[in-house]
C-alpha cells in the first residue's frame, strides 16, 4: 500500500529559508511525498519552482501556500506527525504507521522556533535522533524509513539516470533529435533519430538492471 504524504512547512521566511525550504521540497519529493504546504511568509516563486519539478523528474508533486497553518493541519484527513528532536524514536513512529496501513500522513517541520501548540495538535511528535539538526535531514530519514527503506521510483520521468559507480549516464527524453524543417527527414537525420531512440531504450534497460542489482547484497561475505 502506498502512503500519500503531505509536508507542512511552518514559518517560512523567504529571506532566510528560501534554500532550505527548497531542499525540504526536493528531499520530500525524492523520497515519496506528493504535496508540500508552505506556511509563514508568502513565496510564489518557491511554490512555482517546487510544483514544476515533476514535469522533468516525474511523479505528481505539488506545492502550495497556506497562510493559516492551523487550518491546513485541522483539515488534514490522516495522521499528523510533528518532526522534533523532543519526540519518540522515528523508527517506532514509521513502523507504527506502516503496520496500521495509514493511507495519508502529514509530516510537520519548522524553520525557526515552532509554535508551542503544535506539540498537542499532532498525533505524534517524532524525533530523528534527539540532537538538533535540520528539517531536510529529518524529512529524508523519516520518509526513507516510512517507505520501508525502499523509496519508489519515477517511471514517468523525462530524465532517466542510469545508476553507475563510475560515470554519469543521463538520458533526457524531453529533447528528441531535431526534425528537418520541411519534407521527410534525410537518411542521416533518420539514423540520428533512431540512434536516440535506441539510446533511450538501452538506458531504460540498463536502469532496470542496475536497480535490480542494487537490491541484491553486493559484498561477498569474508570467510
Ligand atoms: N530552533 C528551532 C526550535 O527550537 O524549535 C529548531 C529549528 S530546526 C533547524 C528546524 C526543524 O528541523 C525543526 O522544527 C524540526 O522540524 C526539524 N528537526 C531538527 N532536529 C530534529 C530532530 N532531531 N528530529 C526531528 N526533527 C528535527
Amino acid at each position: 500500500m502506498k502512503t500519500e504524504v503531505t509536508i507542512l512547512r511552518l514559518g517560512h521566511r523567504p529571506s532566510r529559508d528560501k534554500r532550505i525550504t527548497t531542499h525540504c521540497g526536493l528531499a520530500a519529493r525524492a523520497f515519496g511525498a506528493s504535496e508540500m504546504i508552505i506556511s509563514g511568509d508568502e513565496d510564489d516563486e518557491l511554490v512555482t519552482r517546487l510544483s514544476s519539478l515533476s514535469k522533468k523528474w516525474g511523479g505528481k508533486f505539488k506545492a502550495r501556500y497556506e497562510k493559516d497553518w492551523k487550518k491546513a493541519l485541522r483539515a488534514f484527513p490522516g495522521k499528523k506527525i510533528h518532526l522534533t528532536m523532543y519526540g519518540e524514536d522515528f523508527r517506532k513512529t514509521a513502523s507504527d504507521l506502516r503496520n496500521l496501513g495509514e493511507k495519508k500522513v502529514m509530516l510537520i517541520v519548522g524553520a525557526g522556533k515552532v509554535p508551542p501548540e503544535i506539540y498537542g495538535m499532532c498525533d505524534v511528535n517524532s524525533a530523528v535522533g534527539n540532537q538538533p539538526h535540520s528539517e531536510v535531514a529529518a524529512l529524508g530519514l523519516f520518509l526513507y524509513e516510512l517507505s520501508g527503506r525502499n523509496p519508489s521510483e519515477f517511471s514517468d520521468a523525462k530524465i532517466q539516470i542510469t545508476p553507475s559507480a563510475k560515470r554519469k549516464t543521463v538520458v533526457d527524453t524531453s529533447r528528441p533529435a531535431k526534425m528537418a524543417k520541411k519534407g521527410k527527414p534525410s537518411a542521416t537525420k533518420k539514423r540520428t533519430q533512431n540512434a536516440a531512440k535506441t539510446r533511450v531504450k538501452n538506458a531504460k534497460a540498463l536502469t532496470k538492471r542496475a536497480t535490480a542489482a542494487a537490491k541484491k547484497p553486493r559484498l561477498a561475505k569474508k570467510k
